[in-house]
């Protein structure tokens, strides 16, 4: 049985999420290799006005800046004794850009520890998912979303965790290695992906980051035959290309949004976007359904 927030969501498949965070924050000003969760104390309305732009294009769902938000990723900043605050101050952005008019779930990203050097044990790594879970929960999110996960030891651990506040739960890998870009970085296909989470009791399973709505496509049509949960999906815009240093993606707003009824057509009940999408690529799949309707 399906938590009811998602229940409800499904009415009106496909729901449009949000676009990409980081490199609209990076737009704004943050420069390259700084923590772009700390924004949400130190520049609490950059950081709004990214979520209102997605609001204001017609997101149905949107994520809060605290992707890297976990107490191992922040003490690279030496910022962990600040994770429930910038946790907190995440959700309570989103939910003000948001004002009622969409749904509010929270990110959490990998941690960057690879578990099988042993740096960190498994226990160290899922009480760091459980301390910003939990800060996330207590602020208000409607939902959580574990995202660009390429171990699925890891998403596991993130799962259990979040798993623990009662919140829906969407689980998100990222398929953009091997030689049909059909494998995360760790080797998981989406087949194994979508069996393991689903066992672990993610209400919806999704792909992620990566590459572009072009790979897209194959991927959720097999995330969907092997689960009855949900999917999820977001593309990037399209493969980055590096340009004098800097990462440019190429796929126009309207290229993107003519893949959406492909993804619908090949089982996705949630669409947006992760890096290089922007505001306009969530209006424009907006667009293109109002006018498919
Ligand atoms: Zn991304």
């Amino acid at each position: 049985m399906l938590h009811v927030v998602i229940q409800e969501l499904l009415q009106k498949a496909p729901v449009i999420l949000d676009g990409a965070w980081g490199t609209q924050l990076q737009a704004r000003g943050l420069p390259v290799g700084a923590c772009p969760d700390e924004w949400n104390l130190s520049h609490p309305a950059d950081v709004e006005a990214v979520a209102r732009a997605y609001v204001e294009a017609g997101s149905q769902i949107i994520l809060t800046n605290t992707f890297g938000a976990n107490p191992i990723t922040l003490e690279r900043h030496g910022l962990a004794d600040k994770t429930v605050t910038i946790n907190r101050a995440g959700v309570e952005i989103s939910k003000r850009a948001a004002a009622g008019k969409a749904r509010v779930f929270a990110s959490i990203g990998p941690t960057g520890v690879m578990l099988m050097m042993g740096t960190k044990t498994p226990e160290e790594v899922r009480s760091a998912f459980l301390v910003q879970a939990q800060a996330l929960a207590e602020a208000g999110a409607d939902g959580l979303v574990i995202e660009t996960m390429s171990d699925p030891a890891e998403a596991l651990l993130a799962l259990e965790a979040a798993k623990t506040t009662g919140l829906p739960v969407v689980a998100c890998m990222t398929f953009d290695s091997g030689k049909n870009r059909d494998r995360t970085m760790m080797g998981t296909t989406p087949e194994q992906a979508a069996e393991q989470l689903s066992a672990a009791g993610a209400e919806v399973i999704g792909a992620n980051c990566g590459a572009g709505p072009e790979n897209y496509v194959t991927i959720c049509r097999r995330l969907k035959t092997a689960t009855d949960r949900p999917i999820w999906i977001k593309p990037n815009a399209g493969l980055p290309e590096i340009v004098d240093g800097r990462t440019v993606y190429r796929i126009t707003p309207q290229e993107f949004a003519e893949y959406v009824p492909k993804l619908v057509e090949a089982g996705a009940s949630f669409i947006g976007g992760c890096c290089g999408t922007t505001p306009e690529f969530i209006k424009a799949v907006c667009h293109l359904l109002a006018n498919a309707g």
